[in-house]
């Protein structure tokens, strides 16, 4: 299976641009990353309460821009010019300039990560408009993979409209042949969701979310039938691996377990940087 090719053309997709641009889509990302849950939560709270009709303390609205950002120790205002990507981090030396409480190292990890993963998909796609539809695809698995790893939820929010996009982007020629991505995206939910059935029969108990279903479904339309078991496969190797270390590392509490849709994503990058011809040499499918 080949990808469509397209002709080439240089329009602000260099890596040095596109790094710089996802630079800053990273740190909107940490925002999306800690505020699209609070913000599904209190929505899920008030759907209840009205279906109860009861009343319920419900915390402040949050949307991504509203309220602004502040520190969670002491509730300093964070002014723009210490919220510039990275920079600001170390021009602050990793503290909150008004109580010296610590910033997570996550947030500058989650921009540096999300300025490579572009200037990648520049590098990958060539200094082509369509580098950027890649790069749509990749930050939207970022935010995925933070919030899954926080919460064990995956959005269908962004689940669902990755998976239409991936659909849309190749019957517009874009991307992969329709057909690649549509039994991609029928490939992806129910080889998810026959694991489940079949675990679920004979154990009892639940071993993946709904949402690791939508989200195989969308890297299926993105990246075609013939990548989900190379998809599947990889997120077990890597969440095998990342589970087993944190065990001894102790860091996994009781009763806790480990999200399976930041593996899926990870691996879905992995997939797409290899490309289809490569993943197929490593099964030895060509
Ligand atoms: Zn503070």
């Amino acid at each position: 299976m080949e990808w469509l090719q397209l002709p080439p053309s240089d329009l602000l997709a260099s890596p040095w641009i596109m790094g710089l641009v996802g630079l800053c889509i990273g740190s909107f990302l940490n925002v999306v990353v800690h505020r699209m849950p609070l913000a599904l939560e209190r929505g899920w709270k008030q759907d209840s309460a009205e279906l109860l009709g009861i009343e319920v303390d419900l915390p402040e609205p949050v949307t991504l821009s509203r309220p602004a950002s502040r520190c969670p120790s002491c509730g300093h205002a964070i002014r723009w010019y210490e919220n510039i990507p990275v920079v600001s981090y170390l021009a602050l030396r990793g503290r909150c300039s008004a109580c010296k409480t610590g910033i997570s190292l996550r947030y500058p990890l989650i921009e540096i990560a999300t300025a490579l993963l572009f200037a990648g998909v520049a590098w990958r796609f060539g200094e082509h408009p369509v580098a950027w539809l890649w790069a749509g695809f990749t930050a939207v698995l970022v935010a995925l993979a933070g919030i899954d790893w926080d919460t064990t939820l995956l959005p269908d929010n962004l689940t669902l409209p990755l998976l239409w996009a991936g659909l849309v982007a190749s019957a517009l020629g874009w991307t992969l042949p329709l057909s690649q991505s549509v039994w991609g995206a029928v490939a992806g939910y129910l080889s998810l969701w026959s694991v489940y059935w079949v675990f679920k029969l004979l154990t009892g108990k639940e071993g993946m979310g709904h949402g690791d279903f939508k989200l195989l479904a969308a890297l299926g339309a993105w990246l075609g039938a013939t990548m989900i078991l190379p998809i599947v496969l990889g997120a077990s190797v890597i969440g095998a691996i990342v589970g087993i270390g944190m065990k001894i590392a102790s860091s996994l509490r009781e009763g806790r377990y480990v999200p399976f849709g930041p593996f899926l994503a990870g691996s879905g990058l992995v997939m797409m940087f290899a490309g289809p011809e490569r993943v197929m040499g490593w099964l030895g499918w060509r």
